[in-house]
């Protein structure tokens, strides 16, 4: 054998083996270790990424919103096909993240059984991701304004993900076709699209107040500037968009939402639209944003040539992981926790709040201003808070905690809360007590913190409540 291919697929043995274990290493010194083993990996043996994915079909999902709840859709879709993949956890989504996930996944040799890689990819990240490997599919779900220190980065982040797939014409692009940001990558690009979205004449709650629209990202048409016009919205920008003045307009999807027959709290009922065929659907998530996620699966599987039957039972059996709604069982009572971490997230939250028919509400938010969290907490003013004043027939209890409770206290107050309704408690285990307490037999005390006040949050509740660790 000649000396180079030797010391090659030495070098390749050696740095799994390393990997492998500084994995084992981080986990039991509770580092979660999701990118630190990925980044001694790509040192020891650059290109590694390139090498352990060869022979797969890669699928990407980025975009701001949803991206993991879409990853987690298309990976169930998957195991209901009985297809083996590989995939990243939510979090791990910078290149690092996912070098360690497919370090984890591979034997000792670097071979696999898996036929794809499902990877979630941070939307900043998917250019340098780029250089190692290509996707044959990318997912992207949207864009948004992630919080105010990165409002700038909006459009760069956009160009740089169009600037990057435009030099691979061979990737099949899932575009959400009521985002103009979005969509626009499917009109600059001559790769094959698929688009998918909601349809005109959905009826859904959100959509008469059009959340005060004005405010929010992308108002402007992307190529001639002028003020985009609107058939209707779903949430955020995104909806029936169309500019009078260059024509540039919401493409027709290939796969849609065509009806909303139930919304509930748990679930949405809807019917879609795949390849001129009407189906019935069970999103077994809540909130409208959760259609779109469920959608942009549909449309990868329908890229992927899998049987629509599988997808339906996928989406319709669908349980959301760590950090989006997780429900803690609590003494005949519920916890919902639910990360919180940009401004439309936030917004998509209070709106399925308005959704919900609790008689009797208890809501807590918990503000920390770590890295991970972004330093900068003014984005909360850009969270429209004020409509929490639409369900105070529900006679709500707020709690506010975190590093910056104080902060999250006074935005309440500006937002026309009753400050006697507001309670501020920096203990988590005195604001869990004082919550459910509060809260009626069967029903839910809802938290929402930030990233890291929700590992702390988490921390508590996994010995309160013997829960798991979110890798495992
Ligand atoms: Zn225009």
């Amino acid at each position: 054998m000649n000396m180079k291919l030797l010391w090659h697929e030495l070098r390749l043995i050696i740095t799994i083996l390393i990997g492998k274990i500084l994995i084992v290493l981080c986990r039991f010194a509770k580092l979660g270790g999701t990118s630190f083993p990925g980044k001694v990996a790509e040192k020891l043996c650059p290109g590694i990424l390139r090498e352990l994915s060869s022979g797969l079909k890669l699928i990407m999902v980025t975009g701001t919103n949803g991206k993991t709840t879409t990853t987690r859709i298309i990976e169930k879709i998957l195991q209901e096909n009985k297809i083996q993949y590989i995939t990243n956890k939510s979090g791990a989504n910078l290149v690092n993240g996912v070098i360690t996930a497919f370090i984890e996944a591979v034997d000792f040799l670097g071979k696999t059984d898996a036929s794809i890689a499902l990877i979630e990819i941070d939307e900043a990240a998917f250019s340098k991701i780029c250089n190692l490997i290509v996707p044959h599919v990318l997912i992207v779900t949207n864009f948004f304004r992630d919080q105010l220190d990165r409002y700038g980065e909006l459009y760069g982040t956009l160009k740089l993900v169009k600037k990057t797939a435009a030099l691979f014409e061979n990737i099949k692009l899932v575009l959400n076709a009521d985002d103009s940001l979005c969509a626009s990558i499917g009109k600059d690009l001559k790769n094959e699209v698929t688009y998918y979205g909601i349809d005109k004449d959905v009826k859904h709650s959100t959509s008469s107040n059009n959340e005060a629209y004005d405010s929010k990202d992308a108002v402007f048409c992307l190529y001639c500037q002028s003020k985009y016009e609107y058939d209707y919205h779903t949430y955020g920008h995104l909806g029936g968009f169309r500019c009078p003045n260059c024509g540039y307009a919401r493409p027709s999807a290939d796969i849609s939402c065509t009806e909303i027959d139930e919304m509930k709290d748990t679930h949405t009922d809807i019917k879609m639209r795949v390849s001129n065929q009407v189906i019935k659907a069970r999103v077994n998530l809540p909130g409208l944003y959760n259609i779109y996620n469920a959608l942009a699966a549909t449309a990868c599987s329908e890229v992927l040539g899998l049987p629509i039957q599988n997808t339906v039972k996928a989406i319709g059996s669908f349980e959301s992981g760590f950090g989006r709604m997780e429900t803690i069982p609590a003494d005949g009572k519920f916890l919902k926790l639910i990360l919180v971490k940009n401004p439309t997230g936030f917004d998509q939250v209070l709106s399925y709040f308005i959704e919900q028919n609790d008689s009797n509400m208890q809501i807590a938010f918990i503000i920390n201003d770590n890295a991970a969290d972004g330093r900068d907490i003014s984005w909360l003013w850009d969270v429209e808070f004020e409509k929490l004043l639409n369900i105070s027939h529900k006679e709500p209890e707020f709690y506010v905690s975190g590093l910056r409770a104080e902060d999250m206290a006074v935005r309440l107050k500006y937002a026309g809360i009753d400050t006697n309704k507001i309670t501020i408690i920096k203990d988590y285990e005195e604001l869990v007590n004082k919550g459910l307490l509060r809260t009626q037999q069967s029903k839910s005390f809802y938290i929402l913190p930030t990233y890291t006040a929700m590992l702390e949050l988490r921390k508590l509740l996994k010995v309160k409540y013997n829960l798991h660790d979110f890798w495992e």
